[in-house]
């Protein structure tokens, strides 16, 4: 027994000794400064109420991207620039909407027209026809050239007897922190795309021989109701183009952002609304809308740009190192992007204030180099921070020297949640590192590693090329139900205490990459997926799918 003492003794000092350090002043800053002198909010409300939606390619963050390189200027940061990537094709804003029932019972409706669509020319007034309710036959006998049609059968809702924000309990974090792999994420995905699926009744295939018919028949405009939203919140995404006839089989059609593109008007509805015109038409009378839709192509210039700023290394052996964190700035076009992204701009902005801040306190700089980024194109595939990373990192055929040389990148783009955690994205060698990082957070909620990886933002990027990105663990609060994507993704629907305890966790995990000895342990090098040409217009090759 006596023997082994020393022993215990030794492992327990190499244990010690091997455990990642802790910067106590620095945390405290963070934490005090993070949480009791935020400015996190005040970030989000330029970003949305002021600049919002932020749709790529919009005048809208063109102005954005300009008062976030100017604020990361005032904050004391080096070389804010922006960096242009594409082309991305057409940039498009809405000017006006409206959408209503005429005839002896009028009633507005809530819709909103789907991303790049076009103006309809005035104000027009047209039958309604429910092409959903109907057999590809007699819509193949139809004139639909004077009609709005529309495309989805009746949804049936639901009463949200259930709370509609959610946090993560502890039951929820363990089955987290077991998942090794998305095998749990990929299940419930596919059993709630299964379900949305079940509800159109009609399935991908026949809905596609149905938007082919419709597509000969130019009618003046589609109308849908999505597949998830009630009360007036409305999902709504990019407008489809059309396929041209004599495209080949597989090949990928033009997108509605291309110029010369082929797109019909097409609007989502409240889903209130558009059940209760179909209960209408399926009684056999007859449903008259007015439309009235103006909005703008911008074609001054097809390139889209990320908003790029530096914190100098002081280290002269680690400064040519850089640590980045950051998240997209872009959005959808009919809420003003407050969870969806503007939560994770408005925290990686706040994350570099607070480490720019501390350093000017103590006249210091980090020993790395920390870049914060705010990447466009994300909603339309991952665009901007794929473009970013091919350009600074190389590709897999040809990596650069500069990809041996970033330590980690940190994302956030889960919604306005709190982090409850970091995902690892398969990293086993950098949980130890974390799991020290994390500690003085566990009082704040931010407890939970998992192997696992998650998908559609973009820290797989950075990911897809052996290079270390992470993505928090982030509650959901209302994300999916009510505001990703949606007419109700604003500033009131973002939570003040989740954000600014976020940009603490990330200053601190930020600002611990760019002073530790070693570079973060990295993954063996992933396979490549289908290296994309030069052309940046096309959407994101396979595997990587659309931004979330
Ligand atoms: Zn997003």
């Amino acid at each position: 027994m006596r023997r082994c003492l020393p022993v215990l003794g030794l492992a327990f000092v190499t244990a010690l000794r091997a455990q990642e350090p802790l910067d106590e002043a620095a945390n405290t800053f963070f934490l005090e400064q993070g949480l009791q002198h935020s400015q996190v909010m005040d970030h989000l409300s330029w970003m949305c109420d002021v600049y919002g939606p932020r749709l790529t390619g919009s005048p809208n963050l063109r102005r954005a991207q300009a008062w976030a390189t100017k604020t990361f200027s005032d904050f004391g940061l080096q070389h804010a620039r922006t960096e242009a990537w594409g082309p991305f094709g057409r940039g498009w804003r809405l000017d006006r909407v409206v959408v209503e029932v005429i005839g002896d019972n009028p009633w507005p409706v809530i819709a909103y027209p789907k991303a790049w669509s076009p103006s309809l020319p005035g104000r027009i007034e047209a039958e309604v026809v429910h092409a959903a309710a109907l057999d590809a036959d007699t819509l193949k006998a139809m004139d639909l050239s004077g009609k709005i049609v529309f495309t989805d059968p009746i949804r049936e809702i639901s009463e949200p007897f259930d709370a509609t924000a959610k946090r993560f309990d502890a039951e929820d974090l363990l089955t987290k922190a077991d998942q090794r792999t998305s095998a749990g994420q990929g299940r419930d995905r596919r059993a709630g795309a299964a379900a949305r699926e079940n509800d159109f009744r009609m399935g991908a295939p026949r809905r596609e021989a149905m938007q082919r018919i419709l597509a000969e028949k130019s009618p003046l405009a589609l109308v849908d109701r999505g597949s998830k939203g009630d009360y007036g919140t409305v999902f709504v995404q990019g407008a489809n183009a059309v396929r041209p006839a004599d495209l080949p089989q597989g090949e990928r059609g033009p997108s509605a952002r291309t110029a010369g593109a082929r797109v019909i008007p097409q609007f989502t509805i409240a889903v209130e609304h558009y059940n209760r015109i179909a209960r209408i038409l399926a009684k056999g009378l007859p449903v008259k809308l007015a439309l009235e839709l103006q909005t703008t192509y911008f074609d001054d210039d097809a390139n889209d740009y990320n908003v790029v700023a530096d914190l100098p290394g002081g280290d002269p052996a680690l400064r040519d190192q850089i640590v980045m964190l950051g998240g997209h700035f872009d959005s959808w076009h009919t809420g003003t992007g407050a969870t969806d992204n503007g939560a994770g701009s408005a925290v990686a902005m706040e994350a570099v204030r607070l480490i720019a801040a501390y350093c000017q306190k103590n006249g210091v700089a980090p020993r790395r180099t920390i870049r914060v980024a705010l990447w466009s194109g994300e909603e339309q595939g991952l665009l901007g921070s794929r473009a970013y990373v091919e350009q600074q990192f190389g590709k897999h055929s040809a990596l650069k020297p500069e990809h041996a040389l970033l330590s980690g990148y940190y994302n956030l783009d889960n919604g306005t949640g709190k982090v409850r955690g970091v995902y690892l994205q398969g990293n086993e060698a950098v949980a130890p590192i974390f799991r020290q990082w994390l500690r003085p957070f566990h009082e704040h909620g931010a407890t939970t590693l998992t192997l696992d990886n998650t998908g559609g933002t973009d820290h797989l990027a950075f990911d897809g090329l052996g290079l270390p990105g992470f993505q928090f663990i982030q509650d959901p609060v209302s994300y999916d139900p009510k505001t990703h994507h949606s007419n109700m993704d604003v500033w009131d629907h973002a939570v003040a205490a989740d954000l600014q305890q976020a940009a603490t966790v990330m200053a601190s995990f930020v600002w611990h990459t760019a002073q530790r000895d070693e570079l973060l342990p990295r993954k063996p090098m992933p396979a490549p997926r289908g290296e994309r040409g030069p052309a940046f217009g096309g959407q994101a090759p396979g595997g990587l799918g659309r931004g979330r």
